[in-house]
């Protein structure tokens, strides 16, 4: 039924996907990136519908009990998740789908999707995060040390993905990662 990809991005907070991510679709208007829903609050520049839908966890629960969400985590004190009918649609009408999730999501869609392309996009050290954190400015200290030490377990388990791709030059970067998507087409 399913004849379009889904390809899964995940890599710590502040390794610079939304970067990555965006130049990617600029260059390839084709894919279609799944929007997510979130109880965190948006941060100064975030559109809901865009960036995220922004709902409560409420609402979130409520798409967990109706089995909406195709994968969910918890994530730095917030939930994430990705809206199912979306991302099937899509996958239905032959499109490539990206989900830019984190590292529970990734793992449960491997058990729902195992065909999906998993990339995990490290740090060139964990140093650079901490700093990119920072120089975002949007998240607590209590935030940011959350965010650290999920950084760590989640490069932990990098092996598991199929292709990890270092972010240390933007340019480098997009061309490894179009190298992964569509050298398997
Ligand atoms: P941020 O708060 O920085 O936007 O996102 C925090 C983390 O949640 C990032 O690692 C991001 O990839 C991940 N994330 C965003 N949307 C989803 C989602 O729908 N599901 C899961 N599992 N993780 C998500």
């Amino acid at each position: 039924m399913q004849s379009g990809k889904l390809i899964v991005l995940t890599g710590p907070s502040g390794v610079g996907k939304g970067t990555l991510l965006r130049s990617l679709l600029k260059r390839h208007p084709e894919l279609y990136l799944s929007v997510s829903v979130t109880t965190r609050a948006p941060r100064k520049g975030e559109i809901n519908g865009k960036h995220y839908y922004f709902i409560d966890r409420h609402q979130f629960e409520q798409l967990v009990a109706a089995g909406d969400l195709l994968e969910w985590a918890e994530f730095a004190g917030n939930y994430y998740g990705t809206l199912r009918r979306q991302v099937e649609t899509h996958l239905q009408h032959g499109e490539w789908v990206v989900l830019e999730i984190e590292l529970e999501g990734a793992r449960q869609i491997r058990q729902t999707f195992p065909q999906a392309l998993q990339l995990f996009i490290l740090p060139p050290s964990v140093d650079t995060l901490e700093t990119r954190i920072r120089q975002r400015g949007q998240d607590s200290e209590e935030a940011i040390a959350r965010r650290l030490n999920r950084a760590v377990d989640e490069i932990a388990a990098a092996d598991e993905f199929d292709i990890k791709i270092v972010n240390d030059e933007l340019e480098k970067t997009l061309e490894n990662i179009e190298a992964a998507l569509f050298a398997t087409v």
